[in-house]
């Protein structure tokens, strides 16, 4: 009787599904890093602190002083889907980092996460929730801000644990993904410690707020986090063609890279892995470079949220422009153009 060995369909568990998106949304400690960074900056944070101990397998703190959460949406911060950014009527027309409301209930599936916030004038409060089961709201101490600990990422889905690399490793990663979030966010403070070994723990990274106009603070902020060096031998860009900016700074041919390792790509604030990008940068140095050589820079693109669909991949590496062409033209031009003038300059500057 072949109905009787028919599989039977059944409803997944809420534990479970969230587990299974987490496996999306969470590869290892940096993505989690990631998404909580991008939650700190959506709530308007001007102040982040970072701590994790062994490569963020066993601690993951970040703190802010964002707005908060009020007591009573806690439990809606975990349920999945659940978000305050967009109301789903326009996913063409996104401003913010975070959209799908996924990120907390799938670090909450895969670790130990506990929320502590407090949104203005009102008690600070805390919720708790381990391997998918959540606890109550309670009262907390907290002055303003949130804090989001993740302890002991993976212990709920121990096939995953076993993917991640050393402490060493996985803390890189951590610092990169935080770099790279830095060069984009110039006005705000960044610090990042390793808490392995107990108490204020080693600073890995810290960045101030930087201050005066775009540019100058764009500047600082990268040789912060790239090096004075890139800093000095770097082109400022700024242009912009039908509604989209190209804004940033490029490094001269003689401080190319034989690695593809100094290209830091942002589209609208969001660090982004484009071919469509580094084609363009590729193409626009083709004429100053040898074929062996990188060019290293940090560009901007600026453009209407409907103009970019963000919605491409879960953890939003990728983006798809409307008119990709106009967006290639517009680097490829203005990365020529600063190029040639530096070179005239510098040819001038020796025959004068
Ligand atoms: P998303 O960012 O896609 O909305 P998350 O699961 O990351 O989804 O967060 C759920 C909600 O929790 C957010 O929409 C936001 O309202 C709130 N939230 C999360 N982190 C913070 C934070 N650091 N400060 C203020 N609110 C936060
Ligand atoms: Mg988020």
């Amino acid at each position: 009787n072949i109905s009787a060995n028919l599989p039977r369909i059944r409803q997944l568990d809420e534990a479970a599904v969230n587990r299974i998106a987490a496996g999306e949304v969470v590869e290892r400690p940096a993505s989690a890093v990631k998404e909580l960074l991008e939650n700190a900056l959506d709530a308007g944070a001007r102040r982040i602190e970072v701590a994790v101990a062994h490569g963020g397998k066993s601690l993951i703190r970040v703190t802010d002083d964002g707005h908060g959460i009020r007591a009573g949406d806690l439990p809606l911060a975990l349920a999945r889907h659940a978000t305050s950014k967009i109301d789903g009527s326009d996913l063409l027309n996104i401003a913010s980092f975070g959209f799908r409301g996924e990120a907390l209930p799938s670090l909450g599936a895969v670790g130990r996460l506990t929320i502590t916030s407090r949104a203005p004038g009102e008690a600070a409060a805390r919720i708790a929730v381990s391997g998918g089961r959540m606890g109550p709201v309670t009262p907390a101490a907290l002055t303003r801000g949130t804090v989001v600990e993740l302890h002991d990422l993976f212990f709920a889905t121990p096939a995953r644990l076993k993917f991640l690399r050393s402490d060493r490793a996985e803390g890189q990663a951590i610092a990169d993904v935080i770099r790279r979030l830095a060069m984009a966010e110039p006005f705000v403070a960044f610090t990042l410690r390793d808490v392995s070994d107990g108490g204020e723990g080693r600073v890995i990274f810290r960045a101030d707020a930087e201050t005066g106009d775009l540019f100058d603070a764009m500047r600082g902020r990268l040789a912060r986090v790239l090096g004075a060096d890139f800093a000095e031998n770097a082109l400022r860009i700024d242009a912009r063609r039908e509604g989209v900016s190209l804004l940033g700074y490029a490094a001269l041919p003689t401080y190319s890279r034989g690695a593809a390792v100094a290209q830091y790509l942002f589209v609208n604030g969001r660090p982004v892995r484009d071919k469509l990008l580094i084609g363009a940068l590729r193409a626009a140095y083709a004429d100053f470079l040898s074929r062996d050589r990188h060019p290293a820079a940090a560009l901007f693109v600026e453009c209407d949220p409907t103009f970019v669909d963000v919605n491409v991949h879960p953890a939003k590496a990728e983006v798809r422009f409307r008119e990709p062409g106009l967006v290639r033209g517009l680097i490829v031009s203005a990365l020529r153009h600063a190029l040639a003038e530096a070179g005239h300059r510098a040819s001038s500057t020796v025959a004068g």
